[in-house]
């Protein structure tokens, strides 16, 4: 068997065009295009190279995008200023902060900080308890782009037996909690788990977020399975690849994202579906 390619890329282009869409109807309402800020510390190479593509596909479908790039050194008290500031900015409607943030700068200052109606991530307290209790909140981007993937390629979940390996408040803890929201038979497996191969090879669906190259191999994969491969990992000679084994695992499963080009593109066009859905939430109550 050689698996369907669920293409990320083809996913996020159509999530492109409907997105523009609604930023004209956005346009036409209400005088402005969403708008959105990245805020980064400088510091991590790789997180301004996120920064670059998430502005790139703001440009695309037509929102107002910028980057505000502070220097290593900034203070906890100057970012959260200038969160304060944002939060403020009638014209900002989402907010992100590019992780990792430098060590002296806790990952908590963000968290507290920014406006739930602009945590366009889903990284508040707020819009992770809203996500707890199936409330309708922001998610987590990427978990929300597994999701994306597993609607658009119409995998059916109900009922069917989903193992998430790991377990992080970004990736592994919410996906979790939107298959269990739709109905699916949710494990999650962790560094600690006994007998990996033996609990993903009951797996239906199997969504890989370790951070491990390569790692999930061909005959840890049920055959038919759907395999979600959320891992970006560098590897020395360059190039990158998922926690899949791909080449290997493509021969077994029944569907497969690849890496690079599946749960990363959306992850970046799911972003912008936030900011445009909280651009409407914000002027609609503005006008309200
Ligand atoms: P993380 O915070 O490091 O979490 C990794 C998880 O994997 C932890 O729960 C850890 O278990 C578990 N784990 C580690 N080694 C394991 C093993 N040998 N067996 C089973 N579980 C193991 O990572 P993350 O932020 O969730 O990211 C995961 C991957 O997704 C990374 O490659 C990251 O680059 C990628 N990512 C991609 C996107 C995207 O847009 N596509 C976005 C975010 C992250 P413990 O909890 O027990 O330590």
């Amino acid at each position: 068997m050689t698996a369907t390619i669920l293409s990320g890329r083809t996913m996020s282009a159509e999530l492109k065009t409907e997105l523009k869409v609604e930023v004209q109807r956005y346009v036409e309402e209400y005088g402005q295009a969403p708008g959105l800020v990245i805020v980064r510390v400088e510091g991590d190479a790789a997180s301004g190279v996120y920064s670059k593509a998430i502005l790139r596909i703001a440009n695309d479908i037509g929102a107002q995008a910028r980057l505000e790039s502070l220097p290593e050194q900034t203070t906890a008290e100057e970012l959260r200023a200038m969160l304060v500031q944002l939060n403020d900015d009638t014209t900002v409607h989402g907010i992100i902060v590019q992780m990792p943030l430098p060590a002296h700068i806790s990952q908590q200052v963000v968290m507290d900080t920014i406006s739930p109606a602009k945590d366009i991530d889903g990284i508040t307290p707020l819009s992770a308890g809203n996500l707890a209790l199936g409330a309708t909140g922001f998610l987590p981007s990427t978990a929300a782009a597994v999701m994306e993937i597993l609607e658009r390629s119409q995998t059916p979940l109900e009922g069917k037996h989903v193992v998430v390996l790991g377990r992080s408040n970004v990736v592994g803890k919410p996906v979790a909690q939107l298959l269990l929201q739709k109905n699916a038979t949710v494990t999650i497996c962790h560094s600690r788990t006994t007998d990996l191969p033996a609990v993903t090879r009951q797996a239906d669906i199997l969504v890989a977020a370790v951070g491990r190259a390569n790692m999930v191999k061909a005959d840890m994969v049920r055959p038919g399975a759907t395999v979600i491969d959320v891992g970006i990992n560098a590897l020395p000679e360059g190039g990158i690849v998922g926690d899949v084994d791909y080449t290997a695992v493509q021969e077994v499963a029944g569907a497969i994202t690849p890496v690079p080009g599946g749960v990363g593109p959306l992850t970046n066009a799911v972003l912008l579906k936030q900011c445009v859905r909280a651009a409407w939430a914000l002027s609609k109550q503005a006008a309200s």
